[in-house]
């Protein structure tokens, strides 16, 4: 961490955690840290809060693969983004003091939209039905016309993302060093005109996935990004690759994250 100086604090204005927040941002100048205003003078990005605060640090500053991300919790339950409790002074400065501190990457998915938006998620990609009716796509796997899916949706996630979202949907949890993107149905409707795999799979990170809408009256399902919601009009494909791109976040000794997963599920 020697060469990175600027800090950014991204959190919730709560009231309520604003003193816990100011000791934070106190121990950081102390400790050398320039704390500035603007994250993107900062090469070091901390999101305060949980996981649901990580995801918004990483999206709201633009997924920088240059500045290093960091994840403090203010919940007493473990996090999988956060490998620091804001309690936790002692195990901070250790791992500034003693450099005890390795970089991690993690995969990010890019999404395409009708060829233009492009976005990126860190957990995961939903799409949804945004009304009582079922969602119809065609699910593509590179050129080939895989399935047709009909039912809830359909959930995209990363490996860090495979403990979030896609373990509720029973899909497996994918270790980070993997990069791969797993894909997961939410009610699907099998009959004899609609039939889909049943269970999740994995694609390798050079497979580009395509979920083609058919116009019909139910193009406009909620777009899902981590914890963002896109509500877009006549939706009719949506590309999801893996381009290479990562976030790098702090791995502290004895904390990898099978140990994440150990504390948090187990
Ligand atoms: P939220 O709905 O308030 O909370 C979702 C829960 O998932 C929180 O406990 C959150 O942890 C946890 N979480 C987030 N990312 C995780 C990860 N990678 N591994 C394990 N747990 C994780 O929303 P949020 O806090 O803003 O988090 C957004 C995420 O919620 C989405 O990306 C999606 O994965 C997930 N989600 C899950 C379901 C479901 O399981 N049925 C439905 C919608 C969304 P913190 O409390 O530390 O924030």
């Amino acid at each position: 961490m020697e060469s990175r100086r600027n800090m950014f604090f991204s959190y919730k204005k709560d009231p309520e955690k604003l003193p816990d927040i100011q000791k934070l941002i106190t121990l950081a100048e102390e400790q050398g840290f320039v704390v500035v205003d603007d994250y993107k003078e900062a090469n070091i990005i901390v999101g305060v809060g949980g996981d649901g605060a990580f995801l918004q640090a990483v999206r709201k500053s633009g997924f920088r693969d240059d500045c290093l991300y960091v994840g403090v919790t203010d919940e007493v339950e473990a996090s999988l983004y956060c490998d620091f409790h804001i309690h936790d002074t002692e195990k901070m400065i250790e791992a500034i003091q003693t450099a005890g501190v390795e970089v991690r990457r993690y995969p990010v998915i890019d999404v395409h939209i009708d060829g233009e938006s492009h976005f990126k998620c860190l957990n995961e990609l939903s799409v949804r039905s945004s009304i009582i009716k079922t969602l119809v796509m065609d699910v593509h796997i590179d050129d080939l016309h895989f399935e047709t899916f009909r039912g809830d949706g359909i959930v995209v996630s990363t490996p860090t993302g495979s403990t979030a979202y896609n373990r509720s949907l029973n899909g497996a949890v994918v270790d980070p060093r993997i990069p791969c993107m797993q894909v997961n149905e939410m009610a699907s409707l099998n009959n004899n005109q609609f039939r889909t795999l049943g269970s999740s799979f994995i694609l390798h990170s050079d497979r580009k996935l395509t979920l083609s809408i058919p116009q019909d009256g139910n193009n406009y399902p909620v777009i899902g990004l981590d914890n963002e919601a896109l509500s877009i009009q006549n939706i009719q494909n949506i590309e999801v690759e893996m381009t290479g791109s990562i976030i790098k976040t702090v791995k502290l000794k004895n904390n990898s994250f099978w140990h994440k997963v150990q504390r948090t599920f187990l």
